[in-house]
């Protein structure tokens, strides 16, 4: 095995795969003279620094379970009321994840909920934070299963280790008491320690209803909206409106 090599393989065995990777052409770069001892060094650790930081990014992209890509740039703000443009902008720099906070959007079927709250977990995973999304059916089944399966014990300890949790269309199917209480007991678990997007097609005023239970209905949305930015949606149904355009 020749030197460089054989470095490589110490450098692979350091678990510095980005370096052991560029050593190669680094050191032919610093035996033909072009590279002082310093910049030998700089250019070696920073290939490390840039594969460990490429390697984090495509790992929370794959952690962040988005069920489809959705972006920013093909959002059309002028088809929903209750959102702008500029409001959106401002929330792609993920300073409100930065202080914990949380955004709810409210509305009817169609209106981009989903698409918004997918586009910024995007965003926000390109700016280095972990992300998780689940649809509400789904982070309720992870919950109350938890205690019996690895991979949901796995999904949930994600799920709390998150910067960011995206919980998508709370409302759409009742759920039973003591999921709730789960769902409560989570909430409150990530209060002010991990910004919440939440989505739902009903008002809070039919959370407790949903929930089955007013008190804990009102606790929980007491955090929930603690430090949040509320977004109602109404407008025509972008589903449907792009069917009688065509
Ligand atoms: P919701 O979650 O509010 O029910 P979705 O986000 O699932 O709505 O939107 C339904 C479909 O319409 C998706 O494919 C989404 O990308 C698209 N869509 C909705 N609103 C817009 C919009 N304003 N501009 C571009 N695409 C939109
Ligand atoms: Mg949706």
């Amino acid at each position: 095995m020749n030197g460089v090599a054989e470095a490589a393989r110490k450098l692979e065995s350091l678990r510095l795969k980005g370096a052991a990777a560029n050593l190669g052409p680094i050191i032919e770069r610093a035996q033909s003279g072009s590279l002082t001892y310093q910049a030998f060094l700089d250019e070696l650790v920073d290939s490390e620094i840039k594969d460990r930081s490429e390697r984090r990014l495509r790992r929370n992209l794959a952690m962040a379970h988005f069920p489809v890509k959705k972006r920013l740039e093909d959002f059309d703000f002028g088809r929903v009321k209750g959102i702008s443009k500029r409001a959106v902008d401002e929330l792609a720099e993920c300073d409100w994840i930065d202080r914990h906070e949380n955004l709810l959007f409210f509305g009817p079927p169609g209106l981009g909920k989903t698409h918004l709250a997918i586009a910024l977990g995007y965003e926000a995973v390109n700016k280095g934070f972990r992300v998780c999304y689940e649809r509400m059916t789904n982070l309720v089944k992870i919950l109350s299963r938890a205690d019996i399966s690895r991979s949901a014990q796995f999904r949930l300890s994600r799920l709390t280790k998150s910067d960011l949790v995206i919980i998508d269309e709370i409302g759409y199917t009742p759920i039973e008491r003591n999921e709730a209480n789960l769902f409560f007991t989570f909430v409150s678990d990530l209060y002010e320690r991990t910004s919440i997007v939440v989505t739902s097609n009903k008002g809070f005023d039919s959370w407790a209803e949903l929930l089955g239970d007013e008190v804990m209905t009102t606790a929980l949305l007491d955090r929930l909206i603690h430090h949040a930015k509320i977004f109602s949606l109404s407008g025509e149904s972008y589903r449907i409106s792009s069917r009688k355009e065509e």
